[in-house]
């Protein structure tokens, strides 16, 4: 059975969307079957992924709105071992709609419920907010992994971030866990850097990655060519990043089995 895992941190910006493409490839690379779920209505994941959500005739709002079966949205990535349910400017009006709808948390989860045995890992790109998509996204899965840029005030909504996981355990998802908090935009040059590494490291205990990911240029760059960084620059340093990250993310996922 699939672990089915959401990259959740309600500010934007912070590496939520790089990690998910870069590490999702870099798993896939490595041999693990991979599903990608773009629920955020910019759709960054998905043509960062190279995906034209514009010619698509099904996509996530279809599926969270229930016009349309989960095999009916899942795309190839032209990629082996990565496929992808893709976003779509509908979805941000699926928030408004969902209210009205049954089982309005829940409908992720239903959604996907058919399909996990078929992958190794179902990641889910939440957006930069906390309204019903994110929480049908914390309802769905078995863990978050949280992206943490390495910035002023990098610690600042993390408590609310954590209280939102809190409420989604108690009402919603008991068994809801922590998978890791990875540290981005990481600059060794600035002691900024490096404080804001031991302050996450105080919060988090024993669950920060060690890998840490570098303020790249090649990261920013490589989605405008619908590509991953191991394809766009696999010699750069975010694609040596995240190809130890994907490597630490299984090692530990080892040690828990
Ligand atoms: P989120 O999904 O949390 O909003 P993104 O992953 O989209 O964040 O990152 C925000 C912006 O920063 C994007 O333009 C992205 O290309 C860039 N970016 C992300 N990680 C890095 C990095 N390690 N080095 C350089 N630029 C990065
Ligand atoms: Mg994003």
């Amino acid at each position: 059975m699939g672990k089915v895992i959401a990259i959740f941190n309600q500010k934007g910006g912070v590496g939520k969307t790089t990690t998910n493409v870069n590490l999702s490839a870099c798993l896939a690379v490595k041999g693990k079957k991979i599903l990608v779920i773009d629920i955020d209505p910019q759709g960054n994941t998905s043509s960062g992924l190279g995906i034209d959500k514009n010619s698509l005739p099904t996509s996530m709002y279809d599926l969270i709105i229930g016009n349309a079966d989960i095999s009916q949205c899942i795309y190839e990535t032209n990629r082996e071992n990565l496929s992808i349910v893709p976003s779509s400017v509908q979805l941000a009006g699926a928030e408004i709609e969902l209210t009205d709808l049954e089982g309005r948390e829940m409908r992720l989860k239903q959604a996907i419920q058919d399909v996990k045995h078929a992958y190794d890992y179902i990641f889910v790109d939440c957006p930069p907010s906390l309204g019903l998509l994110t929480i049908n996204s914390l309802t769905a899965v078995d863990s978050v992994l949280i992206p943490i840029q390495c910035e002023y005030y990098a610690l600042e909504g993390v408590s609310q971030l954590m209280n939102t996981i809190e409420l989604v355990k108690k009402n919603l998802n008991p068994s809801l866990d922590i998978q890791g908090v990875v540290l981005s935009m990481f600059d060794g040059r600035t002691n900024l850097s490096i404080q804001v590494v031991d302050e996450v490291k105080k919060y988090f205990k024993g669950k920060v990655y060690t890998t840490l990911i570098p303020r790249n240029v090649r990261l920013a760059e490589a989605p405008s060519y619908g590509l991953s960084i191991i394809e766009y620059d696999a010699k750069s340093k975010g694609a040596e990043a995240y190809s130890e990250l994907a490597e630490e993310f299984l090692d530990l996922e080892e040690d828990v089995i």
